[in-house]
């Protein structure tokens, strides 16, 4: 018997198969077993009309600066999100000598309540391709 059992959904694995339908246990935290649908027991999650798969990876991302104000990441692992990559940009706080320190980094990067803060229209722009409509 598992501790959760996410069951009427439809599993997309990440491995590229197709999506189908599956049970997915759960214990301890960690997925422990995927089977054929009603054959797992324990308590129930109902996942009719959703898709069940791995957590996404967001490859750009700049939580490094945001990460050790909110160490859960909950905006990211609400949305799907169980990685995030750091660093792209070519700027980081990392290595940072202790965490005192990139906290205060996290909140240089702040725009000020006081003062102008980051410079960008107003309202977007967007150009639009010449051509019939
Ligand atoms: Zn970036």
């Amino acid at each position: 018997m598992t501790d959760l059992v996410i069951t009427g959904g439809t599993l997309v694995d990440g491995t590229g198969a197709p999506g189908r339908p599956a049970d997915i246990g759960v214990t301890a935290g960690r997925v422990d077993a995927v089977a054929a649908p009603g054959t797992l027991t324990g308590r129930r999650l109902d996942a009719a009309g959703l898709v069940v798969c791995p957590g996404f990876i967001d490859l750009h991302s700049h939580a490094d600066f945001s990460i050790t104000g909110h160490p859960g990441a909950d905006t990211a692992v609400t949305q799907g999100v169980t990685t995030l990559v750091t660093g792209n940009c070519g700027f980081s706080p990392f290595p940072v000598g202790d965490l005192d320190e990139l906290r205060s980094r996290r909140r240089s990067c702040r725009p000020s309540s006081t003062g102008p803060g980051p410079t960008r229209p107003a309202t977007p722009t967007r150009s639009t391709p010449p051509g019939p409509r």
